[in-house]
């Protein structure tokens, strides 16, 4: 089949290059030059695992293909995958901008029948006004053509993303019941038969429900997650290990076990700008979701329960100070600095006087663009920071060590050289790799997230 895809990022990129491996021809769009030219030349512009190997394989065999010429994009693909960025608006609400110009740029230059999905996440109705967007361009030229709006939202996770999308756990596909919607359905159908061929994964349903879908399935994701970091804080207050907690409830199998880890808060581009769009599109229709702007109101304050330990051990001012920092990403396998806890934690440290090293596997390059960003009006700070080849490097004489990203390689580091090159042997835990007791042998100071148990 012939697909387009409009976005070149995370979801598009990947979204492209696994629909290329089952065989269909794809042209991937992006106004960003610079992306087109790293991937026309061999390269890929974000770290993902195995995408690499795809997108090669796939574009020496012809299928994969990447351009900025928005006309020849239009002309390619029956189905045309709309992926780029919805970043939050100033008010919370989905900015939608980059959604409606790809729509008119659909709009402008279509001249046959086209399925239009909206695979970005995107607020419910968002699809009526892309369906307005592309029939205004369709007026004003008085092109009588016909298209679907269908809404296809992505569930992959960064850092796993190839694999997510090859085995979904499931497909949400809206569409809607007019004849141009059964023609959508028909080739969405086709196109997404590989993946069924076992078990019918996918969930056909009216359009709404499906950009809802995505909405409510970060939203509660996100609220496991606060609901956890919140009786963390109260486990160290109380005495109990978050950790034992996590156990004993989630061997329920109405709880179960996933995304209940206690930690110094969620970030990414998903989880944080996708609770607020839903909170706005809520106050919209005049209701107040009170569940999520809970559960932001905890996330905010996660990102500093980190750094609040570090000044109840070290005191307010830590002028002189030095702090080791693993981890910047806002999770393990990605090199996505998106609203990244570690950037709270190292403007904590830093207006306070501290100068810290820091170290993440892949996300240096990264983090020294978005920290430049972060601290462009405060270069004192910035001058702080001192990025470091390897973990054991960024200990060299620091006060303690602050871990932010939960990276497998921090899991199991060798202690004894940890403590030797640590000035003292303090270990603050935003992640809760290790276990307090055997870290606590190993000789050193303790502190994790709700693990501060009374024996
Ligand atoms: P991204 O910022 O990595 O990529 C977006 C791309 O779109 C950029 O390369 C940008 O240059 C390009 N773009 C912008 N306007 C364009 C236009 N008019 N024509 C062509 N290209 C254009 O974003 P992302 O992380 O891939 O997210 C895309 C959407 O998918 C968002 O709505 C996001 O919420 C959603 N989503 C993201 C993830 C994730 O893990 N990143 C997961 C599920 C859903």
């Amino acid at each position: 089949m012939k697909i387009t895809i409009i976005g070149t990022g995370y979801v598009g990129l990947v979204t492209g290059a696994c629909l290329a491996e089952l065989g269909n021809n794809v042209f991937c769009l992006d106004v960003d030059q610079k992306k087109i030219d790293i991937l026309n030349s061999g390269g890929i512009p974000i770290h993902e695992p195995g995408l690499a190997d795809v997108v090669t394989r796939n574009r020496a065999a012809g299928r994969l293909t990447f351009s900025t010429d928005v006309a020849a994009s239009v002309a390619h693909g029956d189905i045309q995958f709309i992926a780029v960025g919805t970043p939050p608006d100033e008010d919370g609400s989905a900015d939608l901008q980059y959604v409606l110009a790809a729509a008119r740029n659909i709009g402008r230059h279509m001249d046959g029948f086209k399925v239009v999905v909206d695979k970005s996440t995107v607020p419910v109705g968002t699809a009526d006004k892309v369906r307005a967007a592309i029939l205004e361009e369709l007026q004003a030229r008085e092109a009588g053509v016909t298209f679907s709006v269908v809404s296809n939202p992505e569930f992959l996770k960064e850092g796993a993303a190839v694999e997510d999308f090859m085995r979904p756990d499931r497909i949400v596909i809206g569409c809607d019941d007019t004849p141009e919607g059964q023609q959508a359905h028909a080739l969405m159908k086709k196109l997404y038969a590989p993946f069924n061929r076992n078990h019918e994964r996918t969930f056909w349903m009216d359009v709404r429900s499906a950009e809802f879908t995505k909405y409510a399935a970060n939203a509660m994701l996100a609220t496991r997650i606060s609901f956890m970091n919140e009786l963390a804080n109260l486990a160290d207050k109380v005495g109990a290990d978050i950790e034992a907690v996590r156990h004993g409830i989630g061997s329920d199998p109405r709880i179960g076990y996933s995304f209940l880890y206690a930690g110094c808060g969620y970030g990414g581009s998903c989880f944080p700008k996708d609770v607020q769009a839903l909170e706005r599109t809520a106050r919209d229709y005049g209701q107040d979701l009170l569940i999520l702007r809970a559960v932001e109101e905890v996330n905010h304050h996660q990102k500093h329960v980190l750094g609040q330990k570090i000044v109840e051990r070290f005191g307010e001012n830590l002028t002189g100070r030095h702090f080791a920092v693993w981890g910047l990403a806002f999770k393990p396998n990605t090199d996505d600095m998106r609203e990244a806890s570690s950037r709270v934690l190292l403007r904590q440290l830093l207006e306070r006087g501290a100068s810290v090293a820091v170290h993440d596997p892949v996300a240096m390059a990264e983090a020294r663009r978005v920290l430049a960003l972060d601290f462009a009006d405060a270069s004192h700070m910035l001058e702080r920071i001192r990025f470091s080849d390897s973990p054991m490097d960024a200990l060299r004489g620091a006060d303690a060590l602050a871990i932010v990203t939960e990276w497998k390689a921090f899991r199991s580091p060798d202690f004894d050289q940890v403590k030797s090159l640590l000035k003292a042997p303090v270990i603050f835990d935003g992640r809760n790799l290790f276990e307090p007791d055997v870290i606590g042998a190993a000789g050193f100071e303790y502190h994790g997230i709700g693990r501060s148990v009374l024996t």
